[in-house]
């Protein structure tokens, strides 16, 4: 009593509360499965209707220029959870670039992730969605720092039964086809049981949505951390029955417009609970769109390939930042990261930073509160089986490897002279001019061995 009494005497002198001494903002992360960076309204989708968060955008702050840490989904999710690149936790691999059912790793114990360093301060945290970074206890969310998790723990279209339609034949007779639920028999777990399999998909994306709101009411008194990780639009494609037939995109289009829905659901909870103003919400996904399921499939609008791929559709998002009265509305053309998202949200929550690891993430809160103009970030790394294919420094970016995905695009290519691309006039890569700049791609070239040299061998998770 005597505290909150000096607070308000402080208060009225005129004293601006200090930071440590305010409540501990909330943090709630919306990432989506295989969502191409111009699947949204606001990203210049012209077919799919996403007004809730087109306002989040006009509300507070769209990046452009926001990459994940990997083009698939096992290496993007370890990235953004732990704030380091895949290769440095073994989560990334040449043979197989994702964990299967049969799968016996998962990220490792030694893993800091962004739920157990905010359980140091109290939050209450919770996983709902796609986990797929091990579905063996041992790696499941509980044994990673949150407090409970409901969802598939890895992707929708695994443990497919045979004897069903090819999906991606069917799709393409069809745009509007969605596959029988038998045919993936993938199971829904609560915490650490199987309470549903196969899972009911046609109502995953509303329940998922329902189970956050449900989290944010019971702590709504204390400070808590949700990460919400929505299976779809990762194929198999299932919506709503409020939501089927009614895009004109659609089944793809009436998935993106149903996540949409959810995410204002969200922002009502928030705001209607006054929440909305000590309450950071982030909007983002995993990896491009699965450009080969065509129509079931996403787009990277102007950015050049998709999904597996290190050319920018594979991995940069379209990225929401909204925390009304703190984020101040813009739109933000430089740098960032999922892998920011840990230094970022241990700065505004009062966690110290780990020391005694390297991390790949920058903490861009200076730059989202306004307190600076610069991105701390200026640089990214393009990794894929094990190697690094790309670099980009400021508006260079250099290619050492190039490769498409799943049977389209360009052939596997290791340049000895690199590719380079500035993607701020180019950003489709359509252009090489590495022969008009080789200073640039010697400095490049010398950036890249330098990080590459910082990697050290650890076990590989997703051989084991
Ligand atoms: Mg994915």
């Amino acid at each position: 009593m005597r505290c909150v009494m000096n607070l308000l005497l402080l208060f009225c002198a005129g004293f601006s509360v200090p930071s440590q001494l305010m409540a501990a903002p909330n943090f709630v992360v919306i990432f989506c499965d295989d969502l191409g960076y111009a699947d949204l309204a606001c990203f210049g989708h012209p077919t799919i209707r996403t007004p809730s968060l087109d306002r989040m955008a006009s509300q507070g702050q769209k990046w452009t220029s926001f990459y994940v840490g990997a083009s698939v989904c096992t290496p993007s999710r370890a990235a953004l959870l732990t704030g380091r690149l895949p290769i440095r936790s073994g989560m990334m691999s040449a043979r197989r670039r994702v964990l299967f059912p049969n799968s016996k790793g998962g990220l490792p114990a030694s893993e800091l992730t962004i739920a157990e360093l905010l359980k140091t301060k109290g939050y209450a945290t919770a996983a709902i969605g796609k986990w797929h970074l091990g579905h063996l206890p041992q790696y499941l969310p509980t044994s990673h720092g949150f407090d409970s998790y409901w969802g598939i723990p890895y992707s929708n279209d695994m443990d497919a039964v045979k004897g069903f339609p090819n999906y991606r034949q069917a799709a393409r007779k069809d745009p509007h086809y969605f596959a029988p639920t038998e045919q993936y028999q993938a199971p829904i777990l609560h915490n650490e049981k199987v309470v549903e399999k196969p899972a009911n998909q046609h109502t995953l994306t509303q329940r998922y949505t329902d189970k956050t709101i449900e989290f944010i009411k019971q702590n709504k008194e204390k400070p808590f951390f949700v990460y919400l990780a929505h299976n779809l639009p990762h194929i198999p494609l299932f919506a709503g029955k409020k939501y089927l037939g009614k895009s004109s995109r659609g089944i793809y289009g009436d998935v993106i417009e149903e996540m949409d829905a959810g995410v204002g659901q969200i922002l009502k909870t928030l705001e209607d609970l006054n929440l909305a103003e000590n309450t950071l919400v982030v909007f983002t996904s995993d990896n491009g769109p699965w450009l080969p399921f065509q129509t079931h499939g996403g787009s990277a609008g102007l950015l050049r390939e998709g999904k597996g791929s290190t050319f920018e559709g594979g991995m940069r998002e379209p990225t929401i930042f909204w925390w009304p009265g703190k984020v101040a509305p813009k739109v933000e053309q430089q740098l960032g990261a999922t892998m920011d998202l840990l230094p970022t949200f241990c700065s505004l929550a009062g966690v110290p930073i780990p020391k005694d690891r390297t991390l790949d993430g920058y903490d861009l809160s200076a730059l989202l509160l306004g307190k600076t103009e610069k991105s701390p970030r200026e640089q990214v790394h393009y990794w894929r089986s094990e190697k690094l294919y790309a670099i980009r420094v400021g508006p260079w970016k250099a290619h050492f490897i190039t490769e498409g995905c799943y049977g389209i695009g360009p052939k596997k290519q290791e340049h000895k002279s690199p590719e380079l691309y500035n993607l701020d006039q180019d950003p489709s890569e359509k252009y090489n001019i590495a022969e008009l700049h080789p200073d640039v791609v010697k400095r490049l070239q010398k950036i890249a061995a330098d990080h590459i040299q910082s990697i050290e061998p650890v076990e590989n998770q997703l051989t084991k």
